[in-house]
């Protein structure tokens, strides 16, 4: 059954308000979703008044463009017309017109970096910005294809001053085997580090060191195998990559560079990498919650760390869409172990399907075997957050339970120094909790692990705790094991929730440091 809708929309409620970058969302009017939007690209209307054409667009022309119902806006280079699209865009109008007449591209990377807005404003290009001054005459030299070895490397910004060293790469060969060698010289490097993907004769591997990206991106020469080995030697830093060659002939060059190859930059700047997965199970969890498992393809290697998310894409009636979602472990009981084994190929997705929302129940429609792009991950939690650590609390309210799966299989497993972890678990229902049983048989096979569920919709049956996140239920619960014992507190959930959270916690005298907000 589909929502009634409601005057403003997303509802005050609805999980639609939860912007990435801790933004709020303004109401739109009604008829203004994300599906109405699509309808209208799809309509055949002339959005940019140009009739189709694509044009050269001048600074100075960009400019004259800056008032609402005249407003272009450049981005990475391409100019849209982004009046039609005003009352559509979940931030609001005035959000929107900060970028009125001028190149939005930080903006826009601020807030959504990952929102797929090619494709969401195709019907809205203008053209692209006209080329300002010649290209240097040796960047085409650089762009060349190379013959011999590549080079090792290439120097960063010098005016970044944080940047980690410039890693170097080099290759060798046998008659069977090309071996790529990422020096990293960084020591904190491990299997989680590298996403290698070999698509369309493209190989390309992801080194993330810190907030940067350093990229090996080549068009290989010969053709390779779809499997490939990774390894990390963790004490140096080093990376080796071995692919197997599908003919026993010596290569003379591994290939040409494309974008970015050999580049260390801030990760912030690099554009979200897809590779098509394929579901292999979907099954019930709760009444509205699904497990999806969906398996990489052989020549993938990616394991998403801890606390990180990938963004799923989907084409919706031509457009692409673009949805956030944490993996999680298939089950709290069966998986102890940490990072994954090197050669598994299963995602896990614990997913809420709302009927009247845009992605989710075209993800429930899909057939096994049928194929989801997944991108690289993202978030800014870091293991090191987890140094002696003795007291672990995780807050979480609906699916804002899935970032506490890993985090708790890890910490029940890895941590030497943890003595207590807590969770709170806040749903509006019992039929709305998520693998109620396991986690209870878990409070009973591990002394250290407690659960107190919280409902805010309970039937009168309930004699559980009751209501919303609050100063009586946390400071009762947020008890340290130690009078100075080293604390850290998880939240996450519907941005409302988790707001209020984090102030409360700032009101019981918890610092920054010891809380980590789950938001983008
Ligand atoms: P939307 O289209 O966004 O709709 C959401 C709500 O709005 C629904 O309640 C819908 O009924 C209502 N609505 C839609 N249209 C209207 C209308 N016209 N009028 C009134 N109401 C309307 N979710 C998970 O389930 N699992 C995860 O692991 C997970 N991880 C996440 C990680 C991150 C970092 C973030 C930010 C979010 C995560 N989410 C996760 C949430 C997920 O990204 C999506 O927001 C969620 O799946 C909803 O997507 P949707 O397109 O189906 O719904
Ligand atoms: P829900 O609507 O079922 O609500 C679950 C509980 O959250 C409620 O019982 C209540 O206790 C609390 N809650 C809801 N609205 C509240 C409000 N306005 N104020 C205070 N408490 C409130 O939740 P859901 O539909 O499962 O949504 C889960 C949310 O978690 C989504 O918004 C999703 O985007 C977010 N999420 C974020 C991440 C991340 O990493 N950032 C990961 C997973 C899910």
């Amino acid at each position: 059954m589909l929502n009634v809708p409601s005057q403003s929309f997303p509802a005050p409620s609805s999980q639609q308000r939860v912007a990435s970058g801790g933004r709020s969302k303004v109401p739109l009017k009604q008829g203004r979703s994300l599906m109405d939007w699509i309808r209208l690209t799809k309509s055949g209307k002339d959005l940019t008044g140009l009739k189709g054409r694509l044009i050269e667009v001048t600074e100075e022309e960009l400019k004259k463009h800056n008032k609402k119902d005249d407003c272009w806006i450049c981005i990475r280079g391409f100019v849209y017309n982004v009046s039609p699209y005003m009352e559509y865009h979940p931030g609001g109008e005035d959000e929107l017109m900060r970028a009125a007449g001028s190149d939005g591209t930080d903006l826009f990377d601020q807030v959504h970096r990952w929102v797929n807005y090619e494709s969401m404003l195709k019907e809205c290009l203008v053209g692209r910005m006209a080329v300002k001054s010649a290209v240097p005459k040796d960047y085409h030299e650089e762009k060349k294809v190379l013959n011999g070895m590549l080079p090792k490397s290439q120097p960063t910004n010098p005016l970044a001053k944080e940047s980690p060293v410039s890693p170097s790469y080099d290759w060798f060969q046998t008659d069977s085997l090309v071996t790529i060698v990422i020096y990293t010289k960084q020591k904190d490097i491990n299997l989680d580090s590298v996403i290698v993907d070999y698509q369309d004769d493209s190989f390309r591997a992801e080194t993330i060191i810190k907030d940067y990206s350093y990229l090996i991106y080549i068009g290989l020469s010969h053709e390779i195998q779809e499997d490939f080995s990774v390894q990390v030697v963790e004490n140096v830093g080093k990376i080796e990559i071995v692919l197997k060659k599908t003919e026993n002939t010596s290569w003379t060059c591994l290939g040409h560079p494309l974008e970015n190859h050999n580049l260390l930059i801030p990760k912030k700047d690099t554009g979200l990498y897809y590779r098509k997965c394929q579901l292999i199970s979907k099954e019930d969890v709760t009444h509205d919650t699904k497990l999806f498992c969906l398996m990489l393809p052989p020549s993938t290697h990616l394991q998403v760390p801890i606390g990180q998310h990938v963004y799923l894409k989907l084409t919706i009636t031509g457009t692409e869409i673009v949805k956030p979602y944490t993996p999680v472990s298939n089950s709290l009981l069966s998986e102890f172990k940490e990072p994954v084994l090197p050669n598994n190929k299963y995602i896990y997705f614990l997913i809420k399907i709302y009927p009247a929302g845009l992605f989710t129940p075209e993800l429930d429609h899909l057939q096994i075997g049928d194929f989801v792009s997944v991108s690289s991950p993202e978030g800014n939690f870091k293991i090191s957050q987890f140094q002696e650590l003795e007291d672990l609390f995780l807050l979480a309210a609906g699916t804002g339970f899935t970032p506490m799966v890993k985090i708790l299989n890890y910490a029940l497993t890895n941590i030497p120094t943890l003595r207590k972890v807590k969770l709170m678990f806040f749903n509006k229902t019992e039929d709305d909790i998520i693998w109620r049983s396991q986690l209870e048989k878990l409070a009973f096979k591990d002394k250290r692990f407690d659960i107190e569920f919280v409902l805010s919709a309970p039937t009168s049956e309930w004699n559980g705790k009751q209501g919303h996140i609050s100063p009586a239920l946390l400071s009762e619960f947020l008890k340290r094991s130690l009078d100075k014992s080293k604390v850290l507190i998880c939240i996450c959930g519907p941005m409302p929730f988790t707001e209020q959270g984090i102030r409360l916690l700032h009101d019981l005298n918890f610092s920054k440091d010891e809380i980590h907000s789950f938001t983008t």
